[in-house]
């Protein structure tokens, strides 16, 4: 039998999404040893294929009311920002930003209640009817008679705010093996183990999105998880305008989320959510992109996307069990034995979620950080590649 390399961490983090990895960053700032652990690579399955958007409640509010998910989401906007310009918890100064808004736009005009609530500015505080002299150039045509609504919504590029994330902390994000074992015993899990590593820690952080509700099998009266499926649209071509926008028309969600990204191939993205991605599970691929085609002729009909190429998926977001399957406003987090379990809900709520693990944790133990100089020779996490370069 080979020699096992044993660890002790005050706290280990298992899954390297967007959770875990803002998670990692505050833990070490604070002074605790941690470990982040995934069997993949480090950027998570949700994280690296979202829209990148940080939400600033805007979509929320389409109702015209100022609902609890969007008062929840509007406090992220300051903290986001302080981040982006240095003077946050975490420096993203250099993260690359697709967009410093996102626009609502609709056909017609904005109703009496999306008006009201532009103009009430409770939530977005930089939000403004666009002068059509202001628009972004996709929406400067002489097709286009809508309106066009600017919000204080960031979208990032969500590869480099994983790279920016992971970037100072290599060392200490391990990849574990899909073949792991996670041990438990009366306390909770006593022990993570693969190929020759062995990993004990005072805490165990579970951020591994839709992987929880396999490790929590084996404990009774365990948290429970919901997925919320979507049917992902995207279009690759050689040039494609810019366009970072939800389309509003008549109901409560937009018709359409559009965010643009660049392949390594220097090709153009459009990736596609909101309704679209919602009611579009019942649609097998062929049916979803059909429908994507003729949304999107309708809806912007003087770009030309004969050159694109589409692609759809689908995928889960995963979230903490909710009654009536109902969207949760805010990050859930469970604590249970020696375990918190985290789904953030939204990329944009990572800091929150953090923020809420921290408040359960015992001080930091202010020993030398040796669990990091114990991790030497064992095999660390890749960063993995965005949707498009896959
Ligand atoms: C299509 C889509 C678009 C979205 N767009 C937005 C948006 O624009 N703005 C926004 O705020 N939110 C958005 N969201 C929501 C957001 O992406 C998620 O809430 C967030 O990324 C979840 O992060 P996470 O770290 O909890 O999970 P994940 O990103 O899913 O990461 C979980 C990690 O755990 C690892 N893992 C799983 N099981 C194990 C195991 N047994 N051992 C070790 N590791 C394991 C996985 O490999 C993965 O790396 C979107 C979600 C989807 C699906």
């Amino acid at each position: 039998m080979g020699i096992f390399k044993k660890i002790h961490a005050d706290i280990v983090i298992i899954g390297a999404g967007i959770a875990g990895l803002w998670l990692l960053n505050r833990l070490v700032s604070l002074g605790y040893q941690a470990i982040l652990i995934d069997n993949q690579g480090i950027g998570g399955f949700q994280t690296l294929h979202s829209q990148g958007i940080i939400h600033g409640g805007a979509k929320y509010a389409l109702t015209g009311s100022v609902t609890k998910a969007a008062m929840n989401i509007s406090h992220m906007t300051k903290l986001w920002s302080d981040c982006v310009s240095g003077k946050g918890e975490i420096d993203l100064s250099t993260v690359k930003i697709l967009s410093h808004h996102h626009l609502l736009w609709t056909r017609g005009r904005f109703t009496a209640g999306l008006k009201s609530f532009i103009s009430s500015k409770i939530l977005v505080s930089d939000s403004a009817v666009l002068n059509p002299k202001n628009y972004p150039e996709v929406f400067k045509n002489a097709e286009f008679f809508g309106s066009v609504c600017q919000c204080e919504e960031t979208v990032f590029d969500v590869g480099s705010l994983i790279e920016i994330l992971a970037k100072p902390h290599r060392e200490r994000i391990l990849l574990s093996s899909p073949e792991t074992q996670f041990i438990w015993g009366s306390k909770g899990l006593d022990l993570i183990k693969w190929e020759d590593v062995e990993l004990t820690a005072d805490q165990f952080v579970f951020t591994a999105g839709e992987g929880v509700e396999k490790l929590l099998e084996p404990l009774e009266n365990s948290p429970k998880m919901q997925r919320r499926p979507l049917h992902m649209v995207y279009l690759k071509a050689p040039k494609l305008p810019k366009i970072y926008a939800h389309c509003i028309e008549s109901g409560t969600k937009p018709r359409v989320t559009i965010t643009t990204h660049t392949a390594e191939d220097g090709r153009e993205v459009w990736y596609l959510g909101g309704e679209i991605a919602e009611q579009g599970v019942k649609r097998n691929s062929e049916e979803q992109i059909k429908f994507a085609q003729s949304e999107l002729q309708e809806l912007l009909p003087w770009v030309n996307l004969s050159q694109a190429k589409w692609h759809s998926f689908l995928i889960n977001r995963a979230e903490g069990e909710m009654p009536n399957h109902t969207r949760p406003d805010v990050p859930i987090i469970k604590k249970i034995q020696n375990i918190q379990v985290v789904w953030p809900t939204k990329l944009t709520f990572a800091p929150l979620a953090a923020a809420e693990v921290l408040k359960n944790l015992q001080p930091v133990s202010q020993k030398t950080d040796q669990a990091i100089l114990d991790l030497l020779g064992i095999k660390k996490a890749p960063l993995l590649a965005a949707l498009w370069n896959q």
